[in-house]
């Protein structure tokens, strides 16, 4: 069964794209299918997957404004392991198109009902503000991952984006749950992130992800390279990390099954 995975944080920088682009690739290299949805109309998620912006034909605004067929939008990243849904400029015509329709919000939900089967994981990669395809991501859904740097304000963000997705879960889609809290460029020398990432381990537990993505340059170059870390410097302490993180989403669904089993 096909889990779709928001991928969202109202803070821009905090590592969505990358957590979206290197986790697809680490997902698809342990021979998940995955589908990589880009709603962020910057397309960096696009780039990051070495596909052309501004040379590709159909985005996100010929899913959820034209109701195009799915199969005739879907590309392949560069490496061909992953599926993407490519976003660019036209996706903000996206956002003012979808306040037309009856029913907005679920749009997406809908475009994917009939190929969400096709797939082990579903990532959006959302926008850094609380808009329409925002939240057309929450409906769609089936949890949310949230990548956060243990920065002083980091916790008030993450309380307000929480408070967020509950009053929307609440509206549009009741089974929406946290999947999990990512601590990105995580320098452990620094003390305030220790002190940070104790408290949100206070705070949420074993929702935080063990696994922690430090800082790593490769990381930054890897989408000028127009690839997935791991294709762009295997070795790399990041890629390494989104390897790690991909095991241990795989473990930590596992569990689930056999504990949903006992
Ligand atoms: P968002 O999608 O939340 O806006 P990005 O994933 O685009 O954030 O990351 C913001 C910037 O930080 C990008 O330039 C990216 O390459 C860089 N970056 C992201 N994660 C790391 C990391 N772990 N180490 C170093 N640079 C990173
Ligand atoms: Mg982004």
């Amino acid at each position: 069964m096909g889990k779709v995975i928001a991928v969202a944080n109202q803070k821009g920088g905090v590592g969505k794209t990358t957590t979206c682009v290197n986790l697809a690739a680490s997902l698809a290299a342990t021979k998940r299918k995955v589908l990589l949805i880009d709603l962020d109309p910057q397309g960096n998620a696009t780039m990051g997957s070495g596909v052309d912006k501004y040379e590709v034909e159909n985005t996100a605004y010929e899913l959820l404004v034209e109701e195009k067929p799915f199969n005739d939008i879907v590309v392949k990243d560069t490496t061909g392991k992953y599926d993407l849904i490519a976003s660019n400029g036209d996706v903000t015509a996206a956002e003012i198109k979808l306040m037309e329709f009856f029913a907005r919000e679920v749009r997406l939900r809908n475009a994917l009902a009939p190929i969400k089967d096709q797939y082990d994981y579903i990532f959006i990669d959302c926008p850094p503000s609380l808009n329409m395809l925002t939240v057309n991501a929450m409906s769609a859904a089936d949890s949310v991952l949230v990548p956060m740097q243990c920065e002083y304000f980091a916790l008030e963000g993450l309380t307000a984006l929480i408070d967020t997705i509950t009053k929307l879960a609440a509206v549009v889609n009741p089974v929406l749950g946290i999947e999990g809290i990512l601590r990105t460029m995580y320098d452990p020398r620094n003390r305030l992130s220790n002190d940070v990432s104790d408290q949100l381990k206070q705070h949420f537990g074993d929702k935080v992800y063990r696994t922690v993505i430090p800082r790593n340059v490769r990381l930054a170059e890897a989408p000028s390279f127009g690839a997935p870390a791991m294709y762009y410097d295997k070795s790399s302490a990041g890629a390494k990390a989104y390897l790690a993180l991909a095991g241990e989403m795989i473990r930590r669904s596992e569990q689930n099954i056999q504990a949903k089993r006992a």
